[in-house]
């Protein structure tokens, strides 16, 4: 039976009621509940390399998911606010205006979302307040103690990850129990408050944001389609909804959990067939899984340009405050290097806010090979443009591809006449890209 307390839940990169451990144990504790999002105003300014932390296709996504989340929130008896600032100092603000006992999140590694939960606790503990904080594991399918490695001794490349983790470890069941709670009223300062816009900028055929939204894609891509049964054959397209599974946005922001996806890849299976491209599916989130404990492991090494290797990038890459250099990354950016693949997926990218999976290796490559570029400046382009920007998948995937992050090999260049022939063989993904 819940004592009579208040609690918040703050929403980070989990956009979403179902699944969602923190919440859940939240709503167990206290007797009423507030959620809060913050819309962090550093997304807003521009990093070293140029580039605002998040574009426009990203924030209308994460504003769909908001309003999404609101009626998903509400129906469950809580109220979500959603506020925009610096959002450390949002919630100490509203821990001093109002009564609360316990704060809930969900546990992500990335490096500023680490950062933030630990000086929200130092600050509780100097202020010594009887806050309890309450982290959640459900953004990831492996609980660490599960893991059958302690973190420092993570292999750093995937395969040896891949076989330990599937040898020793076991996926958590995701919570689906439906909670509810009552909300209290809230004090804060009004002028913290973000408006959603009614008309969140959305591409046509693009992706609507939200808890609704994610189960629906998984619905859809697994059973009314059946299109996860060839995803292996597929996975590599370049452009539709049919191809690959295009839950990542979903992810990213954890309006789905990934431990949900594989409960689903099973239901699947056992209700109609498990073959190699159900399995890579899962394999696919196990990438994801590893970049994220990665970049737990090496922390700021993931933004530096010897990456987690400490090793200066095989190739000459070279600052951009080189002339030739600038105008360079400046026709990559937008779709203007005459590599027509490379073309059309940066064009792709700018309208849509997605890339392929294929299409970001090839634009890597050219980027760092062909370009001779400092491979950090593509992951901030990537940073700002992507819908599903995830900052372990990125970073460490471009230093992946730059040679100095967690390949095994070190040096993946592409023959981008030959990716062409292969994936877009009648040219119809450049021509209509290229068209554009
Ligand atoms: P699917 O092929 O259907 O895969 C299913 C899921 O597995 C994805 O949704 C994703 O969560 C995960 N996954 C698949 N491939 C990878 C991978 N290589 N690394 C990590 N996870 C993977 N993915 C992001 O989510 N955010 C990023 O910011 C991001 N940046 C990238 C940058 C570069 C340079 C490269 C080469 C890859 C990047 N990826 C990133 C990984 C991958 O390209 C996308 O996850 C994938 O294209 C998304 O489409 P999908 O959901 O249809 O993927």
């Amino acid at each position: 039976m819940p004592n009579a307390s208040t609690g918040l839940h703050w929403f980070r990169h989990d956009l979403r009621v179902t699944d969602n451990e923190a919440l859940i144990a939240l709503a167990e504790r206290v007797s009423s509940v507030t959620g809060v999002f913050v819309m962090d105003s550093n997304w807003d300014e521009k990093s070293e390399y140029g580039f605002k932390h998040m574009g426009l296709h990203r924030r209308g996504f994460i504003e769909h998911a908001l309003g999404d989340l609101t009626e998903r929130f509400k129906k469950l008896g809580g109220e979500l606010l959603i506020l925009y600032g610096d959002p450390l100092e949002c919630i100490l603000e509203l821990i001093q205006q109002n009564n609360i006992s316990h704060i809930s999140y969900e546990t992500h590694h990335g490096f500023n979302e680490t950062k933030q939960i630990k000086q929200l606790e130092d600050w509780i503990n100097q202020q010594s307040l009887n806050i309890e904080l309450l982290g959640g594991g459900s953004n990831y399918l492996y609980r660490d103690e599960d893991l059958p490695f302690a973190l420092e001794n993570m292999p750093d490349t995937f395969s040896p990850f891949r076989r330990k983790v599937e040898k020793y470890a076991q996926v958590q069941l995701p919570n689906v129990t439906p909670i509810a709670f009552s909300s209290y009223p809230i004090n804060l300062d009004r002028n913290h408050v973000y408006v959603l816009s009614s008309t969140p900028e959305i591409p046509e055929d693009g992706y609507n944001g939200g808890e609704s939204a994610a189960q629906k894609r998984i619905e859809t891509y697994f059973f009314e389609s059946d299109r996860i049964a060839q995803y292996k054959e597929t996975r590599n397209g370049l452009d539709g909804w049919d191809f690959s599974s295009r839950l990542s946005v979903f992810l990213a922001h954890g309006c789905v959990s990934p431990r949900y996806v594989v409960q689903k890849i099973k239901e699947y299976e056992s209700q109609r067939v498990a073959n190699d491209s159900t399995y890579w599916l899962f394999f696919e989130l196990l990438w994801r899984e590893f970049f994220h404990l990665q970049h737990k492991k090496h922390g700021a090494r993931f933004f530096a340009r010897n990456g987690i290797q400490q090793k200066v990038p095989p190739q000459s890459q070279h600052r951009l405050s080189h002339k030739n250099s600038a105008d360079a990354f400046e026709k990559w950016c937008s779709g203007d290097t005459g590599y027509d693949i490379v073309d059309a997926c940066m064009r792709q990218l700018n309208q849509t806010g997605f890339m392929s999976n294929r299409g970001r290796q090839l634009v890597a490559s050219c980027f760092v090979h062909e370009l001779g570029l400092d491979w950090r400046y593509g992951a901030a382009y990537f940073e700002q443009q992507l819908i599903d920007f995830d900052v372990a998948s990125n970073w460490g995937n471009w230093q992946y591809l730059a040679g100095v992050g967690a390949d095994p090999r070190g040096h993946r260049q592409f023959n981008l006449n030959k990716q062409t022939e292969i994936y877009d063989p009648k040219r119809k993904f450049v021509d209509s890209w290229l068209a554009s």
